[in-house]
């Protein structure tokens, strides 16, 4: 068995995957079977290696993920395809329920049998996503910012 450092494409989650070898790995990626544990996203890659010393002592100091912009010249290809997600997570969202800062507590109650299911979005810190994944609770990063919508008037 072989340890690889991974680091998922969207958001940059690094978590290990652990192989029979090299190739078992580039096997799995290849039929996309290796997934973020915390986002789900299949668009995995071995991380660069980190130094020795980052790993043992300060692990949990991660850097918080930030907005991220592209300007110049960008490939009309990849705008489309960014045009597509955009619809599609606007799409998406017309049957969700904007639940705010209750989304963590509320998405408890849906899973624990408290509160009728249905799709919610809201707000979540790193640590509130990553406490619902640890519970067994799926949840998706959105991969473009929504306003609330008591700010849209
Ligand atoms: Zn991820």
């Amino acid at each position: 068995m072989i340890v690889f450092d991974l680091v998922c494409a969207p958001l940059g989650h690094r978590f290990e995957g652990w192989f029979a070898s090299s190739d078992d790995f580039a096997a799995q990626q290849d039929r996309g079977l290796v997934s973020c544990p915390q986002c789900d996203s299949t668009q995995v890659s071995k991380a660069p290696m980190a130094p020795a010393v980052a790993r043992k002592g300060n692990q949990r100091s991660e850097t918080p993920a930030v907005p991220a912009v592209m300007s110049g010249p960008v490939p009309q290809e990849i705008q489309q395809v960014i045009a597509r997600l955009a619809t599609m997570q606007a799409e998406a969202l017309k049957v969700s329920t904007w639940v705010g800062a209750d989304f963590a507590e509320q998405s408890r109650e849906m899973h624990y049998g408290e509160r009728e299911v249905e799709t919610i979005h809201g707000q979540a810190t790193l640590d509130d996503a990553k406490a619902l994944l640890e519970e067994g609770i799926a949840v998706m990063p959105l991969p473009f910012p929504v306003a609330p919508p008591d700010e849209l008037n």
